[in-house]
């Protein structure tokens, strides 16, 4: 046990923790970049975007009309160059693992805080999936490696019942293009389609931009009888 103590030590002093926004050396995100990083105190409409304490769709705007799931909970704001997105360049390229931990704590404190009563009773964890081409080139599908560590901290069940078809690549396409594309691309796996029925399922990814994707994975597993969908993000892009 010493030894690998003493190894840990030597790797620390030879390659000492740097923050990835400053560089300064201290933690793979220093406290003073961990501070400036907000976590959001409400949620808003997926479809208009006006708040909504817990992220549901408006009531009697028909904002729901296009949408599969019925709720959206997010963690941080989002936009370029900022510390979250080297966080999840950091997490989904270099994979550290501190960021892993960091991101399921946060979406743990998030869903606890604007999830229903109910939503931990008869409850699946689901990634988003990746194809598998993709899968491929990353190695991994990091959607999935949250998903299973958020279940695994609130002690639920966790099951990748999704599979996706290998289209183009959703971020290099405009917004309906994006739509035609994704339509008829993700499946639910067919061993898991009674399994599914009336479970409440709780849909993770990472950014999600147009909601086009997790709507998709939402349309396949209504499909599957399963009751409440409820999609767990780090943010919107
Ligand atoms: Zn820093
Ligand atoms: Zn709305």
């Amino acid at each position: 046990m010493w030894i690998l103590y003493c190894v840990c030590m030597i790797l620390d002093f030879l390659f000492p923790k740097r923050c990835i926004n400053c560089e300064k050396f201290e933690d793979f995100l220093c406290n003073e970049c961990k501070s400036s990083l907000k976590i959001i105190g409400f949620q808003r409409c997926p479809n208009c975007k006006r708040k909504s304490f817990c992220g549901k769709f408006c009531y009697g705007r028909f904002c729901e009309k296009t949408f599969f799931f019925d709720q959206l909970i997010l963690c941080f704001l989002y936009s370029k160059n900022t510390i979250l997105q080297k966080l999840v360049v950091n997490f989904k390229y270099k994979f550290l693992k501190a960021i892993n931990v960091f991101f399921v704590n946060v979406l743990r404190y998030q869903f606890l805080k604007f999830s229903e009563n109910g939503m931990l009773e008869n409850v699946v964890v689901v990634p988003v999936p990746m194809s598998k081409q993709k899968i491929r080139i990353r190695g991994e599908n990091h959607a999935k490696i949250l998903a299973y560590n958020f279940a695994k901290k609130l002690n639920l069940k966790f099951c990748d019942v999704l599979w996706r078809e290998n289209r183009e690549d959703q971020a290099k396409l405009k917004r309906n293009d994006r739509l035609t594309n994704l339509k008829n691309s993700i499946f639910v796996n067919e061993k898991y389609e009674s399994f599914l029925e009336n479970k409440n399922i709780i849909l993770i990814d990472d950014i999600v931009t147009t909601c086009s994707t997790v709507n998709e994975c939402s349309r396949a597993l209504k499909m599957a009888k399963t009751k409440y969908i409820c999609v767990l993000a780090l943010a919107r892009g």
